[in-house]
């Protein structure tokens, strides 16, 4: 990866305005105008992305009035890059998002069992995003599967780098996936069958803690009353239970003073954890997902692996609405993807009928990881404002009587006259 000092983009011109973002002393310096890169996606990513900017950009200048301004700057990734680079994921790519820090994106195409790697997954790990930051929350108005949506508010830390994702993985009959079994049953008297699949699960003490790191320190600095590490260490001891014992690490070396155990909170303090202790507790996989379902209220940041941070943020977001509503990002130290969490939902490409809410909030995020406070408000309460006026796109609209339909850019035209 280039310094961050440098940009030498091959097929992208920068635009005559704006400045950088720039980490000065370990913190986010940020101009009034700044230069922030976004990915259109394929798919249904370019409906989204139109509508979701016209949003961000009223609800900046409405908050502003007109002394901030964002300054977009294309960059292309997936079927637009192949196009314009013969590539899917160019190098302008990368050094444009660590350069300008801050980035947003639509969704990706990943063709499934091709041997063609996910780009989302290749971005997360090239710039090293450790943390998939998915918040899950109740907006009122939204339809739901559940009698208490409005019991959800959940925070969820996924590690974003290694796991089953960590692309470590041979095809049954391959010449290396055959050399890894036979060196398995050979070296470890094992019995997997020469017909098989093969992948490796690494789960290492530094990824884990610097994900249980930043979990923690977001519900001290947010307030939050627990950290939940979500791990099936019964099965797995080795990765997973490993994951959990490092979690439980940081937080008894790193915040001895602002975190308290479960088990302490039981044995010491009649149940209750004392004020501005943020709790850490641990539930195995499979517990947890019955949990934010029948005990909602009582998981506030939760902690997870790769695999199941995955699993968990799509089976949450259901309770609130769906993938459609739900925002997330990647973050790494600094450098930070906001993107929409669904795919491109290829059937409904370029029919301008899809719900942008995800790609919304997500900016919304973003503003707030900027210091734009009042923009992000605006744009979540110009949102809420519209739902609850029963103006919604076509998968809110058919889960509700009387909703009136409309479609992405109608919608997002609904929210700018909400600001
Ligand atoms: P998907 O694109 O998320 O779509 C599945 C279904 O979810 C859609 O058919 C639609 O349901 C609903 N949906 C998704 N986004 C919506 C939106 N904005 N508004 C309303 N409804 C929405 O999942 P997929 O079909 O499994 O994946 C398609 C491609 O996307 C794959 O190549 C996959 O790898 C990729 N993908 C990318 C990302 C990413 O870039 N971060 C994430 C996940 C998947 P109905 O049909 O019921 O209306």
């Amino acid at each position: 990866m280039r310094a961050r000092e440098e940009i030498h983009l091959d097929r992208i011109a920068l635009p005559p305005e704006g400045e950088r973002i720039q980490v000065i002393e370990e913190k986010l310096v940020v101009p009034y105008r700044p230069i922030i890169p976004f990915i259109e996606g394929d798919g249904i990513g370019p409906d989204i992305t139109r509508a979701a900017q016209r949003v961000w950009n009223a609800a900046v200048t409405k908050a502003y009035g007109g002394n901030r301004k964002i300054v977009w700057l294309e960059l292309f990734a997936g079927e637009k890059a192949l196009q314009r680079y013969g590539e899917v994921l160019p190098q302008d790519t990368f050094w444009a998002i660590e350069h300008f820090v801050v980035a947003i994106k639509g969704p990706l195409t990943t063709p499934v069992g091709t041997g063609y790697r996910s780009l989302n997954v290749t971005l997360r790990q090239i710039l090293d995003l450790y943390a998939c930051v998915r918040p899950v929350a109740y907006l009122p108005g939204v339809p739901s599967p559940v009698t208490h949506p409005e019991r959800m508010d959940i925070v969820i830390f996924r590690e974003n780098t290694e796991d089953v994702y960590a692309g470590i993985e041979w095809p049954k009959g391959s010449e290396e996936g055959a050399k890894v079994i036979s060196y398995l049953n050979k070296e470890f008297d094992l019995h997997i069958p020469q017909d098989s699949g093969i992948g490796i699960k690494p789960i290492s003490q530094k990824a884990t803690q610097r994900l249980v790191r930043k979990a923690i320190q977001y519900a001290i600095g947010q307030d939050r009353r627990s950290v939940t590490i979500m791990h099936k260490g019964n099965i797995m001891k080795f990765t997973e239970g490993a994951f959990r014992d490092w979690a439980y690490q940081v937080a008894r070396e790193e915040f001895p003073e602002q975190t308290v155990t479960e088990k302490e909170v039981q044995e010491k303090y009649d149940g209750e954890a004392p004020p501005g202790k943020v709790m850490i507790k641990d539930r195995i996989a499979d517990s947890m997902f019955q949990q934010v379902l029948t005990r909602t209220d009582q998981y506030d940041v939760i902690a997870a692996p790769n695999l199941n941070g995955d699993y968990l943020s799509d089976a949450c977001a259901a309770q609130v609405g769906g993938l459609g509503m739900a925002p997330g990002a990647n973050i790494g130290d600094f450098t930070a993807l906001f993107e929409a969490t669904h795919g491109t939902a290829p059937k409904y490409a370029g029919l301008d009928v899809v719900n942008p809410s995800s790609l919304i909030l997500s900016g919304k995020m973003m503003l707030g990881y900027i210091g734009w406070h009042e923009a992000a408000e605006l744009t979540q309460s110009a949102l809420v404002r519209t739902i609850q006026q029963k103006k919604m796109t076509y998968d809110l609209a058919r889960q509700m009587q009387d909703a009136t339909k409309l479609k992405t850019s109608e919608f997002a035209s609904a929210i700018v006259e909400n600001m």
